[in-house]
């Protein structure tokens, strides 16, 4: 087993983040907490490509139609159909015009807990209902009931892999193995290594 160390995760900071001049921000905020940048690139997406990055995950359509079944219980929404197949057909749909409306800035941060860390800075799915504190409840406004009435995606400017499995999924479908670098960083060692030899003179 490799160490916790080397785990990692991709970050999408989607056209809404771009648009909004959050790049600088959103960075910082996985800088700060330890994790190492080992990919990075811009680029304009496909609808296509779109599509197999969320259905990676066979189970994407099911979680991500319960999970919006759930919040409109919640707030005593009536929703059209509660079929969660039904739902993330339309979402997808949605998806594809939000995520190609303009370039994304892909990456991979590398580092203990490094998908779970990342979760919690990125907050819930919907803007409305995510923490104070993390970058979807402190940058954005948005819910599932705007989004919903005016037709289009929730606009919650990153894109953050759910899982450890999901994360190795969606970086072989983002990143070819050359674009991610092995490198050491300073830092590192401060976080991981067992006995802080050398820092006194
Ligand atoms: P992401 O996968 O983008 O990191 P997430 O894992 O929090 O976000 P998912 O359930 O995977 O959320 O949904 C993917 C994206 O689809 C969301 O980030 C959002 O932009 C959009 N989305 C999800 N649910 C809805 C919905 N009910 N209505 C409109 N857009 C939605
Ligand atoms: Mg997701």
């Amino acid at each position: 087993m490799s160490h916790p160390k080397k785990e990692r995760t991709l970050v999408v900071i989607k056209p809404d983040g771009v648009q909004r001049t959050l790049i600088g921000e959103i960075i910082g905020r996985f800088e700060k907490i330890g994790l190492k940048l080992v990919g990075i690139k811009m680029v304009v997406l496909t609808e296509d490509f779109i599509e197999k990055h969320y259905t990676l995950n066979p189970e994407w359509r099911r979680i991500t139609g319960e999970k919006r079944v759930k919040a409109a219980r919640e707030k005593g929404e009536k929703l059209p159909t509660e079929d969660p197949f039904e739902i993330t057909a339309v979402i997808l749909e949605k998806l594809k015009k939000y995520m190609t409306s303009g370039p994304v800035l892909a990456m991979v941060w590398q580092g203990a807990h490094s998908v779970e860390l990342v979760r919690k800075i990125t907050g819930g799915t919907e803007p409305r209902s995510s923490d104070v504190g993390t970058i979807r409840g402190d940058y954005v406004i948005d819910s599932y009931k705007m989004a919903d009435d005016d037709g289009r995606a929730v606009r919650n400017l990153i894109h953050a892999s759910g899982t450890v499995d999901e994360a190795e999924k969606e970086i072989k479908h983002w990143f070819k193995e050359n674009e991610l670098i092995n490198y050491r960083l300073i830092a590192e060692q401060i976080l991981y290594d067992v006995n802080l030899d050398g820092l006194l003179e």
